[in-house]
């Protein structure tokens, strides 16, 4: 990847987009510095870039090999982890993590967002990045509290690639994340930033995350409010076609709906335990295949718990035959 030039570059002469940090230097010293098994047998491609600015350029490996099964088809495995509030060192003895290939989470990490408690969750990730080769993350409410902007939460968060706005792509999987601004309110549908912040959104993305909920997804607090949640974000979503949809927020509305290949209708729902209100699928027409509130820290108010994460990170399966479109599972 070089994002001095806003290119990527593809090693492996297919749809397979191999990236890696090169500190901003020009493709001429990538190619020159390339060590990889790929190196002298597979063309080199430049695909167009204008998303990620160089200060955002990932540190993905380009020799760790992708899960090849039968049929030419390709594996994934991503694991979605939100709202773990400071007791991410918490989560395995109750939930152990499985292996995986991406571990994406999706804000809430902190909280209240101090330097100390970022840090401590860094420290977390460091230690992750043996297991979980590529580590992204989008900015929570609560990681704004202390008011850092994100070069600055960029800048503690040295163990993941940290999105704003922006997309990665990463084993061929088009990634695109959106953190919490600043100045975005926790609450209503209707105060959420502005129509066009949503739609920068780019069209047909394979994994969209953002923190916030899409009006009326998992965003129920009681039988017919909603909290949280974003109109124009739904409005963004029917009309960009993500595969798939990651966020958090609701800790209480924690739950998974999946459309499997053929089937029109959603299946899932609410997994948080002590949720008393039954919660809608989204419609036949809705465009996600697959939608995840992964909130994993309890909610005190509905289950009397102590705080405690109340769920494991949430496992999903990318597979690609070739030259057709990723189909995900759980
Ligand atoms: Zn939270």
């Amino acid at each position: 990847m070089n994002c001095a030039e806003n290119k990527f570059l593809d090693t492996q002469g297919s749809n397979d987009v191999a990236c890696w940090n090169n500190n901003g230097c020009n493709i001429q010293y990538i190619i020159k510095g390339n060590t990889s098994r790929w190196a002298k047998n597979i063309r080199w491609w430049l695909l167009g870039c204008n998303s990620i600015p160089i200060e955002t350029v990932p540190t993905f490996s380009n020799s760790i090999p992708i899960e090849t099964v039968p049929n030419n088809q390709k594996k994934v495995r991503i694991l979605h982890l939100s709202d773990t509030h400071c007791m991410h060192h918490t989560i395995e003895s109750k939930f152990p993590m499985p292996e995986a290939d991406i571990l994406l989470h999706t804000g809430d990490f902190t909280n209240r967002g101090s330097e100390e408690e970022v840090k401590f969750f860094n420290t977390w990730l460091g230690e992750l990045k043996a297991r979980y080769p590529v580590i992204i993350i989008i900015i929570g409410n609560h990681d704004r509290w202390s008011g850092f902007n994100t070069p600055t939460l960029r800048s503690l968060l040295n163990n993941a690639t940290v999105l704003e706005n922006e997309e990665v792509q990463v084993y061929g999987l088009r990634i695109y994340g959106i953190s919490w601004s600043l100045k975005q309110p926790d609450g209503s549908p209707d105060s959420h930033p502005s129509k066009e912040f949503f739609y920068k959104i780019p069209e047909n993305l394979d994994i969209l995350m953002t923190h916030c909920p899409p009006y009326q997804i998992f965003d129920l607090i009681d039988e017919v409010h909603t909290w949280g949640s974003s109109k124009f974000l739904r409005e963004a979503i029917e009309l960009k076609k993500p595969k798939v949809h990651l966020f958090g927020h609701l800790h209480e509305q924690r739950g998974v709906w999946i459309k499997n290949p053929g089937s029109l209708e959603y299946t899932g729902g609410i997994e948080f335990k002590s949720w008393p209100y039954p919660s809608q699928a989204p419609p036949a027409n809705y465009p996600c295949q697959l939608i995840s509130c992964n909130a994993m820290k309890n909610h005190k108010s509905w289950d009397n718990l102590p705080s405690c994460i109340a769920g494991p990170a949430r496992l999903i399966t990318a597979t690609q035959k070739k030259d057709v479109n990723w189909v995900f599972s759980i």
